[in-house]
Parts: structure tokens; sequence; C-alpha cells
């Protein structure tokens, strides 16, 4: 029997762009847990450069249960942490550096035995990369230090900039060029606990180019995960090779926090429009990421210009955004994710009233892409009310989330993982149902019943569906039906 939830539906007819959340120890209850998923939240976020296989396990497991309970697909995404340089761990968590402190990052040093003089890294090659003269950032640059010396492995430094500085944060060189390997032996332990978690998404962080992104997508293939693969744009060299990484991947999250510290604050907006834009010529998903909220970390309001942030990326057109510090470690998880949903909403009235005219002049490769692409074009030239995209592997509802456009496009399958994959596609729902052992006729009826019965559609509504000959075969939509609900379907 197809099920949507209340909530799903009301989603569904409200908010296109997709919101991520990330968990952490503030999310870290049922109760938090479960007013994330009632606030909105499409995806969650797995940072595997913090916590232990035992929380994230715990988190997959209560949203799974959640998700069962409430009958509402949340798609998980875990995140490699890369060749991410970072600091080690404070004894006392965190502490304060003051500017014209010295500090040291001592690469001998045991990962946990920071304090507030010196702390270890997780990159035991630092020394080597870096001199005298050189500048560090750390956490997205709020902590700055300048390099004074390099004796047997330690670094020795000047606090330029200071502040309060917790374990695990990042360090970049200022102009980027560190040379620490892309998938590091902690990705590939992490790469396996992924599959374990049947992630849906996998986000593999700096990579350089294409080949950085194979080969994680191979190590995911080997350890028996099926996984869209994001790549994380977040260094020069991404930039420089991102016609082959997004031939690579299925979706790129713009990672703002190292991105700008690499290219220089100021030129980040500008590449985030060109990157969301890149992404959709190649139909692949853009999320953008990072301090999106930031402020809310501690304020159970949000700035102007962090309202006016989300928004900006709504009207670039970017398929998602996501929240980091904000739920994972902030004091107001579930008004962050409330803050995002209706800044989103308010946005896409204005950016979804513009008719696309994405794609027209381009060929079709195939079939069933011709089929999403002409229901698209017909969607938004005729008063539909809905499409009903009969999927497999939801490949058809990803074609046609990536044209511009007000109506909501249910992706209708039995498959769990298409269900879930589908939770990232922008202005896209995902309904359970079952194409085997129905006839075409019945197929038709009960796929407008599911729609009739959320409320989504109502009695002399156009709705599109779009279907195969041999329903349950992946690739194999091949027709396009415009129906007037209430009214007679003809059996095919
Ligand atoms: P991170 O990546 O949150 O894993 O650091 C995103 C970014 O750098 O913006
Ligand atoms: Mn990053």
């Amino acid at each position: 029997m197809s099920l949507i939830t209340e909530i799903r539906q009301r989603k569904a007819i409200l908010r296109h762009t997709k919101i991520i959340a990330t968990l952490g120890p503030a999310t870290d209850s049922e109760e938090v847990m479960s007013d994330l998923m009632d606030a909105g939240v499409d995806l969650v976020r797995l940072n595997f450069s913090h916590g232990t296989h035992e929380e994230h396990a715990w988190r997959v497991k209560t949203l799974r249960k959640l998700s069962k309970e409430k009958n509402y697909e949340v798609g998980v995404l875990g995140d490699l942490q890369g060749a991410k340089i970072r600091i080690g761990t404070f004894q006392d968590k965190k502490i304060h550096l003051n500017v014209g402190d010295q500090f040291c990052i001592d690469t001998n040093l045991t990962i946990d035995d920071g304090d507030q003089h010196k702390v270890g890294t997780t990159y035991k090659g630092l020394a080597d990369d870096v001199g005298a003269g050189d500048t560090l950032l750390v956490d997205d640059g709020i902590i700055v230090l300048g390099v004074v010396d390099v004796v047997d492995g330690k670094i020795n430094c000047d606090v330029i900039m200071g502040g309060e500085l917790s374990s695990n944060k990042g360090i970049n060189r200022q102009g980027g060029g560190l040379s620490a390997p892309a998938l590091t032996d902690k990705d590939r332990e992490d790469i396996k606990h992924a599959v374990e978690f049947d992630v849906d998404y996998i986000a593999i962080s700096f990579p350089r180019d294409a080949e950085d992104i194979k080969l994680a997508k191979q190590l995911f293939l080997d350890a028996g995960g099926k996984a869209g693969i994001i790549a994380k744009i977040e260094r020069v060299e991404s930039l420089e090779s991102i016609d082959g990484i997004l031939d690579a991947c299925d979706a790129i999250m713009i990672g703002r926090g190292d991105l700008g510290v690499e290219i220089g604050d100021a030129e980040v907006p500008g590449v985030q429009k060109s990157l969301i834009d890149l992404a959709h010529d190649k139909n692949r998903i853009a999320i953008t990421a990072t301090q999106m909220m930031e402020s809310m970390t501690y304020s159970p309001i949000p700035t102007r210009a962090e309202v006016s942030d989300v928004a900006n990326a709504v009207l670039d057109g970017t398929d998602a955004v996501m929240l980091s510090g904000e739920t994972a470690v902030g004091k107001y998880p579930v008004k962050a994710v409330k803050a995002m949903n209706r800044t989103c909403l308010a946005s896409e009235r204005r950016v979804l009233k513009k008719v696309s005219d994405q794609r027209t002049s381009t060929k079709f490769e195939r079939v069933d892409e011709a089929i999403a692409m002409s229901a698209m074009y017909t969607a938004n030239r005729l008063d539909v009310t809905a499409i009903a995209a009969l999927t497999e592997s939801g490949s058809t509802a990803l074609w046609m989330s990536r044209v511009n456009s007000a109506i909501p496009i249910y992706a209708l399958t039995r498959h769990e993982k298409t269900l879930r994959l589908v939770t990232l596609y922008k202005g896209v729902y995902p309904a359970r149902f079952d194409v085997l052992g129905r006839t075409h006729a019945e197929v038709n009826k009960e796929a407008i019943g599911v729609l009739q019965r959320c409320g989504v559609v109502q009695e002399n509504d156009l709705v599109i569906i779009t279907k195969g000959d041999l329903m349950g075969d992946a690739g194999g939509t091949s027709a396009l039906k415009i129906v007037r609900v209430g009214h007679l379907i003809d059996p095919q």
C-alpha cells in the first residue's frame, strides 16, 4: 500500500530546496532528531571528522527507527574527513588563544595531548610542508598563526589572530598547496563504516581531480556499498579540474569553509553561482554548505545576512542547503532548520515562477531522458498540479528536477534506496509505491489515488504520469500520460 505521511505532504507542497542537517552531540537524543524531522530535514550528514563509529551507528539506527515510525524518508550522507589537516584534541576540549601568544603545532605530540601551549596534528608531514613566514589558518581562518620556525617536527607560531580554539579544527595554509594524500587510511576505514550504515550518499573531501572521485567510488563499491557520490569542491585544484570531477560524481558540495580559505572569501559567492550552473548543465546536483546560519550556533535567530545568504543560494538554483555546526554542536539545532525552511520557502516563491529554458536546445541521449524532459516542458506550460514519475533508479526524477519548476515531482518507487536517494533532488518527493503485479490501468488509478489521498491533487487537477511499458525495469520509462483527476483514465 502506498503511503506518504502528513508531514511529507506539507513539505512536498511547500518546499523544493532540500535541507541537510549535520548530526552531532547537540542532536543526540531521539527527541531532538524527531523534532529535526518534523521541522523538515531531508537528509542528515554524518561528519566522519568528528565522533566515534559507535556514535554514528547510534545516529543512523535512531534515525532509521524514527523514519519508519513517521513513514518519513530521510537520506543519510556520510562525509569523509579526507586530506583535511586538523589539529588534535585538547585535554580540556578547548583553549583560548590571545594575540601575541606563542603556540606550537607539534607533529610528534600524541593526538589527544593538546594544552594551552601546544597541540598535535592529524598530518605528520605538515612540518615538511610549511616554513618560517607561512600563515596558517585554523578553524576556517578564525585563528591565524604566523610560523616563526620549524624545529624537529615542531611548528612554532605567533598568534596573529586569537580566540577560542576547540579540538579537531582544520588547518589550511594561505594560498593552498599542502600535499597530504586525497584518501587517508581513516577514510578507507570510514568507507567501510559508511557501507555498514548503508549511507545513501558519500562525500569525498578535498578531491584534486576526477581520479580521486573514481578511487573513492571504487573503494565504496568494493566494500559492497551503493550510494551517490558527492565531490566536495573546497580547494583550488578541484576548481581547476571541475569538468572531470562533475563527470565522475553525482553531486557537488560547495564547501565554502575551506574554499574560502584557499581562494579568499571575496571570491566565494561568484564561484558558488558558477559551480551551481556548471553542475546543472551536466545534470548534477549542487549542495551549498558552510556557515549558512552560523550565528545560530549560539543565537536563536539568524542574522539578516545569513537569511540573505540562504535566500541567494536558492536564487542561484542550489538543490540543497546544509547546516554544519549549527545543528551538530549548536544551541538551537531545530530553530536553525526552521529558519532555513522559512527562508527557502520565501525565496522559492520568486525563483520557481521562472519558466525554464534549460536544455531546450540540446539533444537527448536516451528515451527515458526525453520523456523526463518532455514532461517538464509540458508541465511548465500547462496548468499541471503534480508529476508522478514511476521510477526504479530515480533517474527520471533526477532529469526532471534539473529543470526549474514550481510543480512538485513525486518519485513513486518500491525501492528503499531510491526513496532515500531522491531526498536530495530539488522539488522531488519520495512516495512508496509498488508497480509489480499491477496492470497499467491499476497503476494509473493507484498513482493518482496516492496523490489524492495525500491531498496534493484534487478533482479536475491535471497530473502527468511517466512510466515504462514494462513496469519494474530500470531505465525503461517510455511514456508520458496526462490525466485529469476524477475523469475516466484509459487503461494504458
Ligand atoms: P567541512 O567541509 O565542513 O567538512 O570542513 C565543508 C567546507 O569546508 O566548507
Ligand atoms: Mn571542508
